[in-house]
């Protein structure tokens, strides 16, 4: 029997809220664990925004930034 509760001690790591699911042209994929679901993330005309949280600033739209950074350096060093 697994519980994933609050009170479970027996898993010693917590994973973190927000997870790089996908990434596609234009959309950052999110995985939200405190959501429990996919947070898509368009990026366009220079921004990032959320079909979630329906902002430009929330913080799936900051994650999708440092991730969507990360994979433009990781493509122009190929
Ligand atoms: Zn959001």
């Amino acid at each position: 029997m697994e519980s994933t509760g609050p009170l479970d001690r027996s898993s010693q790591k917590r994973l973190p809220r927000l997870e790089h699911y996908n990434i596609y042209e234009n959309v950052v994929r999110i995985l939200d664990r405190k959501l429990g679901r996919i947070a898509d993330v368009d990026y366009r005309h220079g921004e990032m925004f959320c079909e979630v949280c329906e902002s430009s600033e929330c913080p799936h739209t900051g994650y999708a930034w440092s991730i969507y950074e990360r994979y433009s350096s990781e493509r122009r060093a190929v």
